[in-house]
């Protein structure tokens, strides 16, 4: 089973990609948590990315190919993956089409722009595990905790006002293209299968409902 979570930033993908992950027994590859721990490491693709990651703008593809490209052919990826944060242009698209890792389904989840803005603000994240929590929508058991992992959570550098809006407009300009991208796949090609999902409901009605489609699509 291989999936793509579309959506733009502080839609819930995080969120979801660690549920779908723990449900189905594949695992979750984020760019933006490789790219984050790459970053918190000072290696040489941390230095090199951090000032895009700050300013909002993509890392270019180059980067993200290889990256994505690597982790792809590791062995715990043969049963399937998640893919979050990745394709976010349509040569990244291509290039993960050119190494014939036929997509299963892309997940799109919708939320309005004003909505992304409000929910980021109390955004935090575990850096290692990845799991995503919200001060009042989804708070961890233990103020500033993970739950499973003790570590603290941060709050991001790039979820302030400013980068935020920038970030959804390359979202809108550059990501969301790849919406019909695929839906135009799926008529040529007869996969994947495109599926829509309202972000705004509660996480665990997302859940629920993702769980579902995902089965009955499944078979
Ligand atoms: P995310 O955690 O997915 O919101 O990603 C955080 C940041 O990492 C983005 O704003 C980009 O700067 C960079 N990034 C993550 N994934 C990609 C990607 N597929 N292509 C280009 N840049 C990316």
């Amino acid at each position: 089973m291989r999936i793509i979570l579309l959506g733009p930033p502080g839609a819930g993908k995080g969120t979801q990609a660690n549920l779908i992950s723990e449900q189905f027994h594949i695992p979750m590859i984020s760019t933006g948590n490789m790219l984050r721990a790459a970053v918190a490491a000072k290696s040489s693709l941390g230095l090199k990315v951090k000032a895009v990651m700050d300013a909002g703008k993509l890392v270019s593809d180059d980067i993200i190919i290889a990256l994505i490209e690597e982790r792809v052919a590791k062995p715990d990826c043969e049963p399937g993956f998640l893919l979050d944060g990745f394709p976010r242009t349509i040569p990244q698209a291509e290039a993960l089409d050119d190494v014939n890792l036929s997509i299963d389904y892309v997940i799109e989840i919708q939320v309005d722009d004003e909505v992304i803005v409000k929910r980021l603000s109390g955004r935090r994240v575990a850096p290692t595990s990845g799991h995503v929590y919200h001060v009042h929508y989804n708070p961890p058991k233990m103020e500033g905790l993970d739950d499973e992992t003790g570590e603290r959570l941060v709050h991001r550098d790039d979820d302030t006002e400013e980068v935020i809006r920038k970030r959804l407009s390359v979202y809108h300009e550059q990501t969301e293209p790849l919406i019909l991208f695929y839906e135009q796949m799926m008529q040529t090609i007869g996969h994947p299968q495109c599926i829509k999902i309202d972000g705004t409901q509660s996480v665990h009605d997302i859940q629920i409902e993702l769980a579902r489609l995902l089965k009955e699509e499944k078979g």
